[in-house]
C-alpha cells in the first residue's frame, strides 16, 4: 500500500503533461482537475496503474464543458420531454453557434440605432403564418399563458372547460399557473362533456377571455363533447387557444392536432404554443394574434422576465426558415426505409457477435402532441441487460424495454446515427 501511495503521480506534474494542454484550453482547469482527482483516487486504491493516469484522464473527459450528455434517442418517442424534446436541425445548430458571440439582436447595423429584439425571427414566423396580425415569442408556452393571463385577466375571469384543466408534467398544472397570475378560473362543463351553453351562461362582464386548451398529453374517448373554436368565437369575449404542440399548418399525418393557421382562421384572438414540440425547434413560447393584444403583452413589465435568449431566437428562426427539422423527418419516415435500416443494423450486430432481431414497433409523438396516434415503426431487439451499459456509455443510448427485451426504435434515430448506434451496442455488450 505504501508503495502505491509513493507512486501516485503529483497533480501539478500530471497537469503539465503535453497531452492535457489541448483539453485544458478547451474545457478549462476546473473540469480537468476534477477528472484528474477521480483518476488519482483510482490509482491510490490500486484500481489503475500510475502510468495510465494521463491517458485515463483524457479518455474520461467529456467532449464539452457541460454535465449534459448527448443521447441517442431510440425510445420511439419523438418529442421526449426527459430527453430535451425536439433535437435541433443542423441549420438551427449552426444558427446558435453564429449567434453565440456579439450579435445584432437589438441593434440596427445600418443606422447604428437600437432595434426591435428578435425582429428577424418574428418576421420569419409572420411570413410562415400570414393569418397572424402579430407575433411574440416568450421563454416557453407556460410563459406565454402566464403573460396572457396576467395582462388580460388579472382580477377577472378566465372561462375554461373542466375537461381542459390539464397537468402538463412534473406536477405542474395549468389551472395553478393561471391562478397565480391573480386571474379567477371560471370552470364550466364536466370532465367529459362541455357544451356551448355552458360557456354562454358563464360569460359575463367579468370575463377576460375564454381559454381553450388542447389535451396534448391525454386522449378522451367515449361519451365526450367539446366546443370548437368556430363556435366559441361567437360569444362576445376573446378566445385564447393553447394549441400545445406548435404546428403552424395542418399536418397530413396528424389530422386531429390543432395548428396555428387553422385556429386563427377559426377566429381565435390569441394562439399560444410551444416551439420545441412538433415545430421541432428550441424551447420557446409562441404567441400569434391580434395586433393590439400582442402589443399589450409585449409592453407589460412581466414580458421582460419571460423574454427569450438570442440563442433561442437564432435557432427558432433557422427552424422556421431552414430545411426539415429532425422532428418532421421522424414523423415522415416511411416504414420500409426504417425496416431496411433495422435489417442492416441487426446484421452488423450479429456479425459482431451480438444477438439481435428486427421487430415491428409502435412509435409515438410523445407528450408533445397527438396522444392517440401511434406511428408504425421498426426496432432492433437486443438483450435487456444491455439497457444500463447503453445508458451510461458514450454516447448514451436510451431504448425502450418491452417484454423482457430492449427495443431500439429507429423512427427517432436519425439515419446518420445508425453506425454510432451499432458501435455503442457492440461496446455495451463487451462491458
Ligand atoms: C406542452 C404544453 C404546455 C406547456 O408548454 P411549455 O412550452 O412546456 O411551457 C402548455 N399547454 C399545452 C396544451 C401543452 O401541450
Amino acid at each position: 500500500m505504501a508503495d502505491v501511495r509513493r507512486n501516485v503521480p503529483r497533480a501539478d506534474r500530471v497537469l503539465a503533461d503535453a497531452r492535457l494542454t489541448e483539453p485544458l484550453a478547451r474545457l478549462g482547469r476546473d473540469l480537468v482537475r476534477a477528472t484528474l482527482s477521480e483518476v488519482l483516487d483510482d490509482v491510490r486504491h490500486g484500481r489503475l496503474s500510475p502510468e495510465s493516469t494521463v491517458e485515463t484522464v483524457v479518455r474520461r473527459l467529456p467532449d464539452t464543458a457541460t454535465g449534459l450528455r448527448a443521447v441517442v434517442n431510440a425510445t420511439g418517442v419523438i418529442v421526449h420531454t426527459n430527453l430535451g424534446r425536439a433535437p435541433l436541425s443542423p441549420a438551427a445548430r449552426d444558427a446558435v453557434v453564429a449567434a453565440a458571440g456579439y450579435t445584432d439582436v437589438e441593434f440596427d447595423l445600418a443606422t447604428g440605432q437600437r432595434a426591435g429584439r428578435g425582429r428577424s425571427t418574428i418576421a420569419a414566423l409572420a411570413r410562415e403564418v400570414p393569418e397572424a396580425p402579430a407575433v411574440h415569442v416568450t421563454n416557453n408556452n407556460a410563459a406565454a399563458l402566464l403573460l396572457a393571463a396576467t395582462v388580460l385577466a388579472q382580477g377577472r375571469d378566465i372561462v375554461i372547460s373542466r375537461g381542459e384543466l390539464v397537468e402538463i408534467g412534473d406536477r405542474f398544472r395549468l389551472p395553478d399557473l393561471l391562478a397565480c397570475t391573480g386571474a379567477r378560473l371560471r370552470e364550466v362543463g364536466t370532465t367529459n362533456r362541455t357544451h356551448f351553453d355552458d360557456y354562454a351562461e358563464a360569460v359575463d362582464e367579468n370575463t377576460a377571455f375564454i381559454l381553450s386548451v388542447h389535451p396534448s398529453n391525454f386522449f378522451q374517448t367515449g361519451f365526450t363533447a367539446t366546443v370548437p373554436i368556430e363556435q366559441l368565437v361567437t360569444l362576445p369575449v376573446p378566445v385564447v387557444h393553447d394549441i400545445g404542440s406548435g404546428l403552424l399548418h395542418p399536418h397530413p399525418r396528424l389530422p386531429d392536432e390543432p395548428d396555428v393557421t387553422s385556429s386563427l382562421r377559426a377566429g381565435a384572438a390569441l394562439v399560444t404554443a410551444s416551439a420545441d414540440k412538433l415545430l421541432g425547434g428550441p424551447q420557446a413560447g409562441l404567441l400569434f394574434g391580434e395586433r393590439d393584444l400582442i402589443e399589450r403583452l409585449r409592453r407589460h413589465p412581466m414580458a421582460r422576465a419571460l423574454r427569450v435568449d438570442k440563442l433561442t431566437l437564432a435557432a427558432l428562426e433557422a427552424t422556421v426558415t431552414g430545411p426539415t427539422s429532425p422532428v418532421a423527418a421522424a414523423l415522415r419516415a416511411d416504414v420500409s426505409t426504417l425496416a431496411e435500416r433495422a435489417r442492416l443494423l441487426a446484421e452488423g450486430l450479429i456479425d459482431a457477435g451480438v444477438s439481435a432481431e428486427v421487430v415491428t414497433s409502435q412509435a409515438r409523438v410523445g407528450g408533445g402532441g397527438a396522444p392517440e396516434v401511434t406511428l408504425p415503426s421498426v426496432a432492433v431487439a437486443v438483450d435487456a441487460t444491455l439497457a444500463e451499459p447503453l445508458r451510461i456509455g458514450g454516447p448514451a443510448v436510451v431504448g425502450r424495454t418491452h417484454q423482457g427485451r430492449l427495443l431500439l426504435d429507429l423512427r427517432t434515430v436519425p439515419d446518420s446515427a445508425d453506425a454510432t448506434l451499432r458501435d455503442a451496442v457492440v461496446a455495451a455488450s463487451r462491458r
